[in-house]
This record gives structure tokens, C-alpha cells and sequence, in this order.
């Protein structure tokens, strides 16, 4: 019989990035929506500026994305580069140099000469990448989709608070507003630390936590500003 425990981290990876756009989605759109509306204003500049926020925040997250995956994909194969063109000069120093990696990591020399052997024997440069720069697998990172994932969440989060200010009328739209963000983003905290195994009410008071600091924020420069104009 095979022992295979799941590991939850490896889907990491894509979960942080939806829950990270949905997040930014819900605390900065609803903490816009609370700070205009604290300047009492009409419910449609409300909602104006609330669109505005939700598409200046989705190009910005499609943008952002979009050159963080860019320039983390050209240094691991600015990295990989070197590793090859090294590994066809100086083959031996580079089992001479993983070996000591792997002595490092508590094998005994002579073993661990003989596991960098066996690795490079099979796939050099693969070793490498995993043992010698750490790099977890040769990447095939996609920064378009990346781009348009990180833009669609944050979509899909700032629709609820935007539905909040279209439905609930201006009077009392920063009371319902603030409650009802707040409950989107224990929810989206719980949902994503279930998914990822982590506990989940601490994961939920966390997300609350900063949604309900960014809210009072916008808040306070909505009510002081709302005064002096
Ligand atoms: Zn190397």
C-alpha cells in the first residue's frame, strides 16, 4: 500500500492569488463606496464613483499581475541560463557543487557525491534548478492569465459591494454597507482557509480585521471632507 498524505499547500498558489483579488475587490470598493457616501452625496456618484473603482482596481490588479509574473518567469530563466551554460563548462565542479548542497542537508559525503551522480545522470539541469537555485519545477508561468484571473476576481469581489450601494438607499448605505463587506470577507476568509487547511476562524478575523480598518479609514476622510466642501 502507497502512503499518500494531501498536501494543500501546492495549491496555494492559484487559491492566494483569486482570494487575494477577491479580497482587494471587496475592501477597496466598499471602503471607496463608504467614504463618498460619508461626504453625503447622491446615491448615483456613489455608484459612479464605485464603478469607476471597480475598473480603475481591475486593470490595476490585471497589470500588476501581469509584470510581477513577467519578471519573476525572466529571472528563473535568466537563472536557468547560467546554470546551463555553466553545466556545459564545468560539469564536474557542478557535482562537486551539488554534492556539497546535498552534504549540507545532512548526508554523508560520499553518499551525497553519489546522489548528485545519479540526479545529473538523469536530468542535470533539472537538478539544478530544484537543488541549486530552488526553484520547485521548471515554470511554465502564464502572465496573461494570470492578468485576467487576478482582474476577474477583483471583479467578482467588488460587484457585491457595488450591489450593496445600488440596492440599499444612500440614507443608510454605510451601516448596511460595512456590515455586509464585512460578512463577504469572513466568508471569503473561512472558504479559502477551509480550502487550504488552515483554521478558520482565524484565517475569517483576519481578513475582518483589515477590511474593517480600511473601512473606518475611508470612512473618517469621507466625514471630514464631506464637512468642509
Ligand atoms: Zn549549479
Amino acid at each position: 500500500m502507497v502512503h499518500q498524505e494531501k498536501h494543500r499547500s501546492h495549491r496555494s498558489g492559484w487559491l492566494r492569488a483569486a482570494v487575494l483579488g477577491a479580497n482587494d475587490g471587496i475592501v477597496s470598493t466598499s471602503s471607496l463606496i463608504i467614504g463618498v457616501a460619508a461626504a453625503s452625496v447622491s446615491q448615483s456618484e456613489v455608484l459612479l464613483a464605485g464603478i469607476a473603482g471597480l475598473v480603475a482596481g481591475a486593470m490595476s490588479m490585471a497589470a500588476g499581475e501581469y509584470v510581477s509574473v513577467c519578471s519573476q518567469a525572466d529571472a528563473e530563466k535568466a537563472d536557468l541560463e547560467i546554470e546551463k551554460r555553466s553545466l556545459s563548462e564545468n560539469y564536474s565542479a557542478e557535482k562537486k557543487e551539488l554534492a556539497l548542497i546535498y552534504q549540507q542537508r545532512g548526508l554523508n559525503p560520499e553518499l551525497a557525491h553519489q546522489v548528485a551522480e545519479a540526479l545529473m545522470a538523469h536530468d542535470a539541469l533539472a537538478a539544478h534548478a530544484r537543488d541549486d537555485i530552488g526553484l520547485a519545477e521548471i515554470s511554465q508561468a502564464k502572465p496573461l492569465t494570470a492578468a485576467i484571473s487576478s482582474a476577474l476576481t477583483f471583479t467578482l469581489g467588488a460587484a457585491l459591494p457595488l450591489l450593496i450601494a445600488y440596492l440599499v438607499p444612500i440614507a443608510d448605505l454605510i451601516y448596511y454597507e460595512s456590515f455586509f463587506s464585512l460578512i463577504f470577507l469572513a466568508f471569503l476568509g473561512a472558504v479559502s482557509a477551509r480550502a487550504g487547511g488552515a483554521p478558520i476562524l482565524k484565517a475569517a478575523a483576519r481578513v475582518t480585521f483589515w477590511g474593517a480598518l480600511a473601512m473606518v479609514l475611508t470612512a473618517s476622510v469621507g466625514f471630514i471632507f464631506g464637512i468642509s466642501t
